[in-house]
């Protein structure tokens, strides 16, 4: 576990640059889900909580989650591999409705991440600039979970960082109409919820569940791979920076917690390296390459993967 008692970088000083309007937005993004969830445990705690609730909770956090994982992340910032047209808007429109940003500006700061992981500039490391100690290292994990969205003006440095992104006309599209698909990741739980169930009150609990616990959940598990994967884990590839491969997050992450390991191979379809290591992302894309929708995957040889291991030639 590393820390540093220098002085925070310029970047990572709360930046008097960030608007109202993203501050605001923020912090409704962050707390509406929390009240929700601990609305819906509440109700659980009393009634029964529905088949139908659950079932979308759970499929609407597998798809804007993959529309996270394998869409924003490593189709669209890392070029991992190449999907045909309609599967390829489904997966920004997914994630589009995960509400972590559009999809060009997610991927501007996830660049920018990996630019200067764990170092001056980095938007979200919880390594520098906050201190030593256990008061220290918390500050620096508050930071790269949440902290850091208040402090860094979105999708700055769009470009430089994406101009490839911004030439793409249906990445344009569904970047640009971001609000829009944000909107239906609640309307679609509610219409949802009403036509399975038939009653407004299973439309308004499908709205709760499927749409916000799970916005809370998909968020929190997202920003965990920011703070608890440069944190707490292995990282058995040497002399990289301070991301971790971390196997409790694998299932609910959809992979993307073998963190260390993408730090390593960043272009890589596939996070999860082992047969031990699940990755729900990367048999998603394999699937996919099977049946033709994706083509391109990128994908370390094992003489690559020995070699950065410090055991090749
Ligand atoms: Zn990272
Ligand atoms: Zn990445």
């Amino acid at each position: 576990m590393q820390t540093t008692t220098a002085a925070p970088p310029a970047d990572l000083i709360p930046d008097s640059r960030v608007g109202w309007k993203q501050k605001g937005t923020m912090l409704a993004l962050t707390i509406i889900p929390f009240v929700a969830f601990v609305a819906a445990v509440a109700l659980l705690w009393n009634t029964a909580v529905g088949w139908t609730d659950l079932g979308l909770l759970v499929v609407l956090y597998v798809f804007c989650g993959f529309g996270i994982t394998i869409g924003f992340h490593r189709m669209l910032t890392h070029s991992a591999f190449e999907a045909v047209k309609p599967l390829k808007a489904g997966l920004l429109i997914f994630g589009s409705m995960a509400v972590q940003g559009s999809a060009i500006t997610w991927a501007v700061d996830h660049r920018t991440h990996h630019a200067h992981s764990d170092k001056e500039g980095d938007p979200h490391s919880p390594h520098h600039g906050f201190g030593g100690g256990l008061g220290g290292q918390l500050r620096g994990l508050a930071h790269a979970h949440m902290g850091w969205m208040f402090s860094h003006p979105a999708g700055q440095e769009r470009e430089r960082m994406a101009r490839d992104l911004s030439q793409d006309r249906l990445v344009r599209f569904i970047d640009r109409t971001f609000v829009l698909w944000a909107v239906l990741g609640f309307v679609l739980p509610f219409a949802l919820g009403f036509a399975l169930t038939g009653t407004w009150r299973g439309a308004l609990t499908g709205l709760l569940w499927g749409g916000l616990v799970r916005l809370f959940l998909n968020h929190h598990v997202t920003w965990s791979v920011n703070s608890i994967c440069h944190y707490f884990g292995r990282r058995p590839f040497p002399a990289y920076d301070l991301s971790t491969n971390n196997w409790l997050l694998a299932l609910p992450s959809l992979g993307e917690s073998w963190h260390h390991n993408h730090h390593v191979f960043p272009t890589s379809a596939f996070h999860g390296l082992g047969k031990m290591q699940l990755d729900a992302s990367g048999l998603m894309i394999r699937a996919w390459e099977k049946m033709g929708w994706v083509t391109q995957v990128r994908r370390p040889t094992s003489d690559q993967i020995l070699r950065k291991l410090g055991r090749g030639d």
